[in-house]
């Protein structure tokens, strides 16, 4: 029963494997027109007032931002696995594990001194004992407090790990495999949409995770108003002879009414409290019902409401 059953969640991860896509597919012709149009990364993480993107563009980066403010670090989740350093530009591209930025960014002022601004890491850095060590080519001599900006960006190097003799590659922090999974992404925008975690008494803490999904499901349409009662047809254009509640004729039959105050439904609710032992008098409207406290509908009551469903 794993998975992800929050459309919204599913569709954020579809979009978001564009993000990795767009890394991973340097030389396809969609990812040289991104890149020609929006510059450096696609402009992915920009905010989108910076760049004029595309609709589906726009979509696309809007997701990604969505999904970091759901408190999930997914724009600086896919970082670059150094390998032998052939690949990698040493002042452009994010190499080095954990820092979110490139060398440029974090040292313009050395930068403007490199002799090759488009070095690959291999020809700036060696192993060394401890770390890399820099191999520099500086148009002039570094001197003044770019001495100890250099001092700085040694000691980062320093911390680094070795080039290998493998490829450089892309890999994705949020999985165990290094590789980008729409399912591992759904699994966790779930967690935050849909888990306990959520505000309680919200429509969405009506999600219990050791029920079935389908029973999840089902209360959390009743919380959205997504059931088809004959209220809600008629509200979507369907053409109904009438919209009276079928099985007591009163009044007509909407969420509240069909599974609340209905003269069938609520001597079902007035039978749990009876065998629940519960004092307190019953809710009114099926919101409040599946929202009271005194039905407590955690873990256990739930279970009991799904077996005697
Ligand atoms: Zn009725």
């Amino acid at each position: 029963m794993n998975g992800s059953f929050h459309l919204r969640a599913k569709n954020l991860s579809l979009l978001s494997k564009w993000w990795w896509r767009y890394k991973l597919e340097p030389n396809a012709l969609w990812r040289k027109v991104i890149h020609s149009l929006y510059g450096e990364d696609g402009g992915l993480g920009l905010n989108s007032d910076e760049r004029r993107f595309s609709p589906t563009w726009k979509q696309i980066n809007k997701c990604g931002l969505e999904i970091d403010k759901m408190g999930i670090p997914f724009t600086a989740s896919i970082s670059r696995k150094v390998g032998n350093g052939n690949e990698l530009l040493f002042w452009f591209d994010k190499w080095l594990p954990n820092l979110n930025y490139n060398l440029k960014g974090l040292f313009l002022r050395l930068f403007t001194l490199e002799n090759t601004k488009d070095a690959t890491v291999s020809e700036r850095v060696n192993n060394s004992s401890c770390g890399l060590e820099g191999n520099w080519c500086w148009s002039s001599r570094i001197r003044g407090r770019l001495c100890s900006e250099l001092q700085e960006l040694e000691a980062l190097l320093s911390a680094a790990t070795h080039l290998s003799t493998l490829l450089d590659s892309w890999k994705w922090d949020l999985s165990t495999t290094g590789k980008f999974s729409v399912k591992r992404l759904s699994s966790l925008c779930d967690h935050v949409m849909l888990g306990s975690n959520l505000v309680p008494g919200s429509l969405s803490s009506c999600w219990v995770p050791s029920i079935p999904k389908k029973v999840n499901i089902f209360i959390w349409k009743i919380c959205m108003n997504r059931i088809l009662t004959l209220h809600n047809l008629e509200f979507r254009g369907v053409a109904l002879l009438t919209v009276g509640c079928p099985l007591c004729d009163r009044v007509d039959e909407d969420v509240e009414h069909l599974f609340s105050n209905c003269s069938l439904s609520n001597p079902i609710w007035r039978g749990f409290i009876s065998w629940w032992g519960i004092t307190s008098p019953l809710p009114s409207g099926i919101l409040n019902i599946i929202n009271s406290p005194c039905f407590k509908l955690g873990y256990d009551d739930l279970n009991k409401l799904c077996l005697a469903a």
